[in-house]
């Protein structure tokens, strides 16, 4: 059967009754890929729910990269196997990156025998086969191929947003740092074309959204798989011809891999956001080598070194992980000194866990949680007083934000991000949402700014 036979049959079957809740872990590729899940649910006629207990449908959307992230899905894996010994007749779909990290895969099937269909993150458009034979078999259903098949894939989502939208340009990895499990559950790179790129922001902007994300795991070696010459820069510059589209973000980048046509755009490419997001992990060289990460300290001070001859203005974010294995004190404080000579406008921080099946997570010289902590807090404090710092500049400053929603906080305000990815707080009526606005910045603190409209 086709895709289109096994929509009609779910159509026809009356599955306009049935609800279906989808719960994301994760990364912003996940949440994406849940917007792909939403759109194909809905297209077979299925409504969406909040509330899990009503739903016939559950498709937890996983992730294996941080050990909260696990175990939160296997505490809500446990719920549910409780509400399916009640007998209550709902279907469980388990997606994402655990199915494909999974060491043990017997072992994880016997212990959630009442999982109904199991698949990997390259498997989203045959969803409506699996739902299909799932009715059927009574077994769970184990899809969990990590080849994607981009030429086939048919992408269409239901957007989180009208305003802005993420729009994947490749998947999987290629790199394999010794700490990280993504290789092995997103599988090899794959870039998809230039023009299916092209043509699906072109869309998106015609149907009103202003600001793009280009996802990738390792966005800068985008087109190392397509014929031709095409690389992640020429890919900018296309994107930047585009009617419509104000700003262009995207995440994640190498240090290794960002080259100086793609740094050289942010002088270029007036709709590229001034923020750049560059993954540093640590600052010490003989950390960096042990997480085969391929780059040393100086070659990334020499990256934001061209960048900040650009501008001052372009916002710099990192990663940083503490407490990798056999770092030492002086490692540490190398880390803490690239923080500061750098000035991050704001730093992810994690603290090292060992993922099962990654390099790093077998070594003996494992750091004792008391001192990673200790340094994580130290970390934290000289990562905190950069981002006041560079807060307190916006104060008495006019910026255009663009609008995503009500305050979380507060449903009097609104809430949104300047080109800089900052997130400020402000008055104002709900229709401006997805309007760029004018605000003059009037207060600041670590992670956002407080503003006035600016008329
Ligand atoms: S570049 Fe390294 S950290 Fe990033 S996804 Fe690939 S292996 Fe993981």
């Amino acid at each position: 059967m086709t895709n289109e036979e096994y929509i009609k049959f779910f159509k026809e079957n009356k599955s306009s009754n049935n609800k279906f809740h989808v719960r994301t872990y994760g990364c912003q590729m996940n949440e994406h890929d849940s917007e792909q899940v939403e759109f194909i649910m809905s297209t077979l006629g299925m409504k969406k729910t909040d509330d899990y207990t009503d739903a016939d449908y559950i498709i937890i959307n996983t992730c294996a990269v941080r050990a909260t992230a696990e175990n939160k899905v296997n505490g809500f894996l446990g719920i549910l196997k409780h509400e399916k010994e009640r007998n209550k007749d709902f279907k469980i779909v388990v997606s994402g990156c655990l199915p494909n990290a999974e060491k043990d895969l017997d072992e994880f099937l016997r212990l959630n025998n009442h999982i109904d269909i199991l698949m990997g993150t390259a498997n989203y458009n045959k969803l409506p086969e699996l739902l299909y034979n799932s009715l059927y078999d009574k077994k769970t259903i184990v899809d969990i191929s990590d080849q994607y098949d981009v030429e086939s894939m048919d992408l269409n989502y239901n957007r989180m947003y009208n305003h802005k939208a993420f729009v994947n340009i490749m998947y999987g990895c290629n790199n394999f740092c010794t700490y990280c499990i993504v290789p092995y559950t997103r599988g090899r790179e794959v870039s998809r074309k230039l023009d299916d790129v092209v043509d699906e922001i072109t869309k998106l902007s015609a149907n009103g959204v202003k600001e793009v994300t280009l996802l990738g795991q390792n966005v800068n070696s985008y087109g190392k798989t397509l014929d031709g010459n095409v690389d992640f820069s020429m890919l900018l510059k296309e994107i930047n011809k585009i009617d419509g589209i104000k700003r262009i973000r995207f995440m994640t980048s190498h240090p290794r891999d960002i080259s100086d046509e793609v740094i050289n755009s942010y002088k270029t490419l007036g709709n590229l956001s001034k923020h750049l997001h560059l993954p540093v992990q640590s600052g010490s060289n003989k950390v960096l080598k042990e997480m085969n990460r391929h780059y040393t300290r100086e070659d990334y001070l020499s990256k934001i070194n061209k960048i900040k001859e650009i501008s001052s203005d372009i916002a710099l974010t990192t990663d940083i992980i503490v407490g990798f294995p056999g770092e030492t004190e002086e490692d540490f404080l190398d880390t803490l000194d690239l923080v500061n000579e750098v000035g991050f406008d704001s730093v992810f921080t994690f603290i090292f866990s060992q993922r099962e099946g990654t390099k790093a997570a077998y070594r003996e010289d494992q750091i004792p949680h008391d001192i990673k902590m200790e340094r994580f807090n130290r970390l934290l404090d000289a990562v905190n007083k950069n981002a006041l710092e560079k807060n307190l500049k916006y104060i008495g400053k006019s910026v255009l934000v663009l609008v995503d929603e009500i305050s979380k906080t507060d449903e009097n305000m609104l809430s949104g991000k300047t080109d800089t990815f900052k997130t400020v707080n402000f008055k104002g009526d709900k229709e401006l949402i997805g309007d760029i606005v004018k605000v003059k910045i009037t207060d600041a603190n670590t992670f956002s700014l407080q503003g006035i409209i600016d008329e």
